[in-house]
């Protein structure tokens, strides 16, 4: 008797036994992909995790469908991985399965929509519940059927998903890809008629009475005669310094022939690889300490100020790994991820490098995993974003996490909730390699983990260039009001800087941690705000449609005119946005161009690419923006950057507020002044002497560390202590609280201390669901697996209660 034990890709907690023959059991690998029955009816992709001759001891095996593979998808490595993830992040193989697979490989997988942006919609042609989809996909790039299903609160949705993709609405998955567009390169060459000499001959007769199309038709063939390639028409007309008006009439005439070719992102056609750039003295240093801090550590921190050079000491790490025939996982957030970047290494690597992110379609994301899985030498550098850890490497050697203290490393929803760079440098340690983490604003954790001694260090203090820190002034915007020195949310001081800046011809960028134009409405009269009315939380006003939205939902109505308690017409718009700040620049700089980068401005695949483009190449004087600003941009004539209110971040309720402030201003700082002369940057705050704002303005982040951690001490928090988040969710309110009671009250039993809430969180309704949070802190002593299991112990009588079967709980560890 042989049996195979799969990995199934729903949340089953266990491995799943099915009978194989003996001919099955002499082909079939770990690794190797099956088709299975599940249920009354289902068939499932399963992945094979063990084969072995043990029976099944409470249920009958059934037998496979078919065999998938004729070799393995998913390498051992990959499996052993895929449990540590498994165990640590408190979820199923399954889980991390069909996180890691790309779609194409599971060909049941669930079915993601999002909203069609090529098409507009009129919205009065949409019945009511089409309009709710239409409405949370505005605020969602994508759903899930079972979102669906959650929001309409109704079983059978399928009809109305057809039918919102008749109407073209939506997209479902597959189709979003399918429409990658591919930049498109234009290339020109002579017509063939004029192949033949003669022909050629009575041409160049022809254009003697144009001497200029005459040049460009002579200089044409003599490029084609020296380089055997495709002559773009930027070459072209570069080359035989004509204008494009006179290749276009050459075109018109038909002498010339132009048409385009794809230039595929994945795939890189480039000329000569570019030599790497000579280090210069401080970057040598730091590459000498990284290799001897390798002799000794596996994970070493590199600390360096913005605009140091970090990336060009990458550059030279990887090409000492690849020369050895091994690769390299290069992580960046998302949103770093951009073609600055990518052509940077492309430039030196040529078509080693291959891009892996969330937005590249499942064909292409299946073309990489296969390079990969083969060692191929198209992919021998990955350059990705948090699910590239998740590639079948098979010689690895070297990882790199980038802005390793960015936040956007570890996902919420849905499980696996995994730390990309924790993730990575277990993966590195399967392989025996060594992870470098950069920032030039290290989390607090990293730090401490160089202070324990399980990380090495090495700093970097000066910019490459020599260039000095940005001088960084803090506005006191209280007194600035007393004082009348406000023009709407500018202080005089920043219509300074912004007005010489301007003159001496260099960009602005302006920060502001919020997006929409004035989120919150407040009746001056009674205070009442507008409420959804299907989550707990306030309505945010947008300028651009005159409505009331809110951002958890996609619920929304039209702007009120009068307060619905009071009713009362004093109506104020709290706080503002990025759009109002756009708004104001446009007034008080009226000659000059100014751009938004927000959640709002860069929907579509390339929304943000174009902005990063048109504020590179100057189109764009100031760009206002939010967070989505400081994600390693290389901008090179940013003299000033404007924080315009920073007391918002430092108010945020979190115990990581004051770290992420800190972090987040000194990156966007960062931006200003990056080439030869000193950037300036603006802080306006109602609280200049706020530590943290002291501890910007100086660069010192070491006297942050230390303070953040004696903070974390003191509140029991991580590093020091480790956290793990349970979320319970249910319609009912009270179901939720008497679930929640039960699950707190159990987990005291065991641990006495260090149980935090069940707690409502600051949105305690969202979609209709009620949400309650516990916390278990996990001090160091405590054995972290020895909590997990008792916390699993505790969720499986959670379940056997029948009362709570229809409750959800989230186990998130390390939440952030
Ligand atoms: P960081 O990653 O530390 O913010 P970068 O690697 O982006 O810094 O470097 C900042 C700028 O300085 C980039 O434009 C980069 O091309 C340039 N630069 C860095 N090191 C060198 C070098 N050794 N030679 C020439 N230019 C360099
Ligand atoms: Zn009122
Ligand atoms: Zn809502």
């Amino acid at each position: 008797m042989h049996f195979i034990d799969v990995i199934l890709p729903i949340p089953l907690p266990k491995l799943f036994t099915y009978s194989i023959t003996e001919a099955e059991a002499g082909f079939l690998k770990p690794g190797m992909r099956v088709s299975v029955p599940f249920g009354k009816a289902k068939i499932y992709t399963a992945l094979v995790f063990n084969i072995h001759g043990n029976e099944p001891l409470v249920y009958d095996a059934k037998e496979i469908h078919q065999i998938l593979d004729d070799e393995v998808v998913v390498t051992e490595k990959q499996l052993e991985h895929w449990q540590w993830i498994s165990e640590y992040y408190m979820c199923t193989l399954g889980d991390v399965m069909r996180a890691s697979l790309p779609n194409a490989f599971l060909l049941e997988s669930e079915t993601v929509i999002s909203k069609n942006y090529d098409v507009t919609i009129d919205e009065a042609d949409l019945k009511d519940d089409e309009f709710l989809i239409y409405e949370a996909l505005l605020h969602q790039t994508s759903l899930k059927i079972h979102d669906i299903v959650s929001i309409l609160n109704k079983k059978n949705v399928l009809p109305l998903i057809k039918s919102l993709l008749d109407k073209q609405v939506i997209l479902v998955e597959e189709e979003i890809y399918e429409k990658y567009k591919p930049k498109l390169v234009r290339y020109v060459k002579l017509h063939s008629k004029f192949s033949s000499e003669k022909n050629l001959q009575d041409l160049l007769e022809d254009l003697s009475r144009a001497p200029k199309q005459r040049e460009v038709v002579l200089t044409l063939f003599s490029l084609s005669a020296q380089i055997k390639k495709p002559i773009k028409v930027s070459e072209l007309t570069e080359k035989s310094n004509t204008s494009s008006a006179i290749i276009k009439s050459l075109i018109d005439k038909n002498i010339l022939e132009e048409y385009f070719v794809q230039t595929d992102r994945v795939q890189y056609s480039g000329d000569e690889n570019n030599p790497l750039k000579q280090l210069n003295e401080p970057q040598k240093i730091a590459f000498q300490e990284i290799k001897s801090s390798f002799e000794t550590y596996n994970i070493t921190l590199l600390h360096g100020v913005t605009s140091s050079g970090k990336t060009e000491i990458y550059v030279k790490l990887i090409e000492e790994v690849i020369a050895q025939g091994k690769q390299v996982l290069y992580l960046l957030p998302e949103i770093a991820l951009t073609t600055q970047l990518v052509n940077r290494l492309q430039d030196y690597f040529g078509e080693k490098v291959a891009v892996f992110h969330s937005k590249y379609s499942s064909h292409e994301r299946v073309e990489v995993w296969n390079h990969v899985l083969n060692n191929s030498p198209k992919a021998q550098i990955v350059l990705g974003a948090r699910s590239s850890v998740f590639l079948p490497f098979n010689n690895l050697g070297l990882v790199i996490v980038d802005e390793e203290h960015e936040s956007s490393y570890k996902q919420f929803d849905p499980a696996p909730r995994y730390h990309a760079r924790d993730t990575a440098i277990v993966l590195a340690h399967l392989f025996n390699c060594k992870t470098l983490l950069g920032s030039a604003t290290p989390s607090i954790e990293s730090y401490y983990n160089t202070k324990l001694k399980k990380y090495g260090l090495v700093e970097l203090t000066t910019r490459y260039n020599d260039v000095l820190m940005p001088d960084i002034e803090l506005v006191d915007i209280k007194d600035k009001q007393k004082r009348k020195r406000m023009t709407g949310h500018f202080s005089d001081r920043l219509i300074e800087e912004m007005t010489e800046t301007l003159k001496e011809g260099h960009q602005i960028i302006l920060f502001q941690n919020r997006r929409g134009f004035s989120p919150i409405v407040e009746c001056q009269t009674c205070g009442h705000s507008p409420q959804c009315p299907n989550c707990d939380v306030s309505l945010t006003y947008h300028q651009y449609k005159d409505e009331l939205r809110c951002h958890y939902c996609g619920y929304h109505s039209v702007m009120i005119k009068t307060c619905e308690a009071c009713g009362s017409v004093d109506l104020d718009n709290k706080g503002f946005g990025t759009e109002q700040v756009q708004e104001e620049v446009s007034t008080l700089f009226p000659e000059y161009k100014v751009a938004r980068m927000d959640l709002d401005t860069t929907r579509g695949k390339y929304g943000y690419e174009k902005i990063i483009t048109s504020f590179e190449q100057k189109e764009v004087d100031i760009l206002v923006g939010t967070q989505m600003l400081t994600k390693g941009l290389d901008f090179r004539h940013v003299k000033l950057v404007g924080i315009m209110n920073a007391d918002n971040m430092l108010n945020f309720p979190d115990f990581r507020a004051h770290e992420r402030s800190f972090q987040l201003m000194l990156q966007v700082s960062g931006r200003a002044g990056r080439t030869e002369e000193r950037g300036k940057v603006i802080i306006q705050t109602y609280n200049p002497y706020h530590n943290i704002l002291q501890q910007v303005s100086t660069n010192a982040y070491q006297k942050m560390y230390e303070e953040q951690m004696e903070e974390r001490r003191n509140f029991k928090y991580p590093p020091l202590y480790r956290l793990i988040k349970i979320t319970i969710k249910h319609r009912n309110y009270n179901m939720v609280n008497v679930a929640s009671d039960w699950y707190a009250k159990s987990l005291r039993i065991v641990f006495k201390t260090d149980i935090l809430g069940p707690e409502f969180p600051a949105v305690s309704r969202i979609r209709n669901q009620f949400i309650k949070h516990i916390i278990v802190k996990i001090p160091p002593k405590q054995s972290v697996s020895k909590t997990k299991e008792a916390i699993i112990k505790i969720n499986n009588s959670f379940f056997a209660v029948k009362d709570f079967r229809a409750v959800r709980v989230i186990l998130n560890v390390d939440n952030y």
